[in-house]
């Protein structure tokens, strides 16, 4: 009788641990740690004239270095405040200004805006110097042009360099400043697009570890990047 109770109390012990263990509460809480974060979310928007191809391809490059959700928004023009008369092109940074009221925050953390349209602003001590792209550091808006990347080269270049100057910019607004060997994505371009050809495409590790800390998630872990994919 009492092997008998010492048992019966075993087997009792035994569904209270199990039930703390594998309760329904228990499975519930499991779930929520283990389940991943939600993947960043890009919108793209065409700021006046662009090239349809190289936007696509932008997009996916996106999706593919920094596992994003992307989403195009409607094309829309130019904002008028932004043109810069002397040069006849347009104030990058008002354009950022703009692209911040285009962002519709409920469903994208950045807007990246894509023309075709020369794009400029002040650099050091000269007022407007003609840029690829300019990305709000730790912001939430980046614009690139195409302009400037498409003379005198192949398409295979130009997409090439589209891509680059778009994660480049991304990574910028995803908190990481230009930093690097020659070769890495943030590495500063120093006025040449030129140096884009050169890079690997990739983020180096330094700038890696800052984005993934101000986005508070792991990045996709890419060894070689692969731009058959896209060109
Ligand atoms: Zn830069």
């Amino acid at each position: 009788m009492v092997t008998r109770l010492v048992r019966a109390g075993a087997v009792l012990l035994f569904f209270f641990f199990a039930g703390q263990v594998l309760g329904p509460g228990s499975q519930a809480q499991a779930k929520r740690i283990a389940a991943p974060p939600q993947p960043l979310r890009f919108c793209f928007a065409p700021l006046g004239s662009y090239d349809s191809e190289l936007l696509a391809l932008a997009r996916q490059g996106a999706e593919y270095l920094y596992g994003a959700h992307t989403e195009l928004l409607p094309a829309s023009k130019l904002p008028r405040a932004a043109y810069y008369k002397p040069r006849k092109r347009y104030r990058a940074e008002l354009l950022l200004a703009h692209l911040e009221s285009l962002l519709p925050s409920d469903r994208c953390d950045i807007i990246v805006g894509i023309t075709s349209v020369d794009i400029s602003t002040t650099k050091g001590s000269v007022k407007d110097w003609g840029i690829l792209g300019l990305g709000s550091i730790a912001g939430t808006t980046g614009v690139v042009s195409s302009f400037r990347m498409i003379r005198k080269v192949d398409r295979a270049t130009q997409k090439r360099r589209m891509i680059s100057t778009v994660n480049h910019e991304i990574g910028h607004v995803l908190g990481a400043p230009h930093g690097g060997a020659p070769g890495c994505l943030m590495n500063d371009a120093q006025g040449s697009v030129k140096t884009i050809d050169t890079e690997s495409g990739l983020l180096c590790e330094d700038s890696r570890k800052l984005i993934e800390a101000h986005i508070g998630r792991a990045l996709p872990r890419i060894e070689t990047f692969d731009w058959s994919r896209f060109l």
